[in-house]
């Protein structure tokens, strides 16, 4: 039996991942983190009993309060309650938090030696270099959930490192990849959240649309494998049943495929040496077309931005990631047109902040 915490309960993930736990029978729900969602921690929290809950934002009258106390679960409020938690008799978590807010948590994690299914890809665009050394000298095992980083994960699986040649990043390309980008100031926060191929939380789906998603997971993969970044190459697949792939020097390729749903990669992530059995659609070979293009050359910026922030290292990842998770919120409230995100990004990643003291804690003051 495993002591599971999952964070970021309330969200996409969160709630797919506790879906995927509860049909198998080794794991043990201790413990569920989310931001303000108490309505649904409260559910979760009575189905699953955990030993604690943890919410940043919760108003003093929630049935919560009086769940927690009849139930003996401990619970943790006020800022940073995800990385409050009591880290003792974890065997693994689920880092399914959004955003900068899933780093620190990550960090304690590892501290406290507790294997992690990452899910929060912006604890390495920010903190990779914190994470993996550290990761690597507490010998905690962080296994990729994004479905990508999976696929190249389980490709690699068994294979001698020094025989890959190459990874090869797969994206969708979003739901603009053929809208032309002097159209893209009339897209809407509708339009932009509805992905052809996935059902994701808001700021990913956005991430999606406007391709950054891509600049992100290239930035998680060069500190997940340890590669060049040269041998890092970004296809575009629009059908997203080719999660990725992955070439050798004796010129075999191993792609891993399967229907757009992240329960395949979150069992992944937590089942260690062998396979969970879960509900999924199997692909039906003979209906399928895929096909392959490169990345949009109207949209390199994008792409050359996360080569500069792999190059160079220091805040530029977290000034990247900051531009990014501001210009997306303030287009999803209607402040800013579609196409101002990627102005947003460009304009802040030009004042960029170099140092070589790059902390926790000044990681988020730059943030
Ligand atoms: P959602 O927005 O659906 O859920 C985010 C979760 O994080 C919620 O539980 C939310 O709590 C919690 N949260 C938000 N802010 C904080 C905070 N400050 N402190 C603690 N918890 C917080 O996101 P997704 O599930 O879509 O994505 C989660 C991560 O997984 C992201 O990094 C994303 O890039 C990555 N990912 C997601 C995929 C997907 O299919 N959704 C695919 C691949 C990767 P509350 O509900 O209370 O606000």
């Amino acid at each position: 039996m495993k002591n599971i915490v999952v964070m970021g309960s309330t969200g996409s993930i969160g709630i797919q991942s506790l879906d995927v736990i509860s049909k198998d029978n080794s794991y043990n729900v201790v413990g569920l983190t989310c931001h303000s969602n108490a309505n649904l921690l409260f559910e979760q929290a009575k189905k699953y009993s955990p030993d604690f809950v943890a919410i940043d934002v919760i108003d003093s009258s929630h049935d919560l309060f009086n769940l927690c106390k009849e139930n003996n679960i401990e619970l943790i409020t006020g800022s940073k309650a995800s990385s409050n938690i009591p880290f003792k008799n974890l065997d693994l978590a689920i880092n399914a938090i959004v955003g900068t807010a899933g780093l620190r948590p990550t960090i304690e994690l590892i501290k406290n030696g507790i294997d992690i299914a990452l899910s929060n890809k912006e604890s390495l665009v920010l903190g990779g270099h914190i994470i993996m050394p550290l990761a690597h000298k507490k010998n905690v095992n962080i296994i990729p959930v994004d479905s990508e980083h999976s696929a190249i994960f389980q490709c690699l699986n068994g294979e001698n490192h020094k025989e890959l040649k190459k990874i090869i990043l797969t994206g969708s390309g979003g739901p603009f990849l053929e809208t032309p980008i002097h159209e893209f100031d009339s897209i809407t926060p509708e339009q932009a959240l509805k992905h052809p191929n996935w059902d994701m939380g808001a700021k990913i789906s956005i991430d999606s649309a406007t391709m950054m998603n891509k600049a992100l997971e290239l930035i998680e993969a060069l500190w997940l494998f340890n590669i060049k970044l040269d041998k890092i190459q970004i296809t575009i697949h629009p059908q997203s049943i080719v999660h990725s792939m992955v070439e050798f020097v004796d010129g075999s390729y191993k792609a891993h495929l399967g229907l757009p749903d992240m329960k395949v990669p979150i069992a992944h992530a937590l089942s260690e040496d062998r396979r969970l059995a879960i509900d999924f659609n199997p692909i039906e070979f003979s209906s399928l077309n895929l096909s392959f293009q490169e990345f949009p050359k109207d949209r390199s910026n994008i792409e050359n931005i996360a080569r500069e922030v792999c190059n160079k290292g220091g805040f530029l990842g977290t000034v990247f990631n900051a531009a990014n998770e501001i210009a997306v919120a303030e287009f999803l409230n209607g402040r800013i047109n579609f196409d101002k995100i990627y102005e947003v990004i460009y304009r802040t990643f030009d004042k960029n902040i170099m140092s070589n003291d790059v902390s926790i804690d000044s990681i988020y003051s730059v943030d």
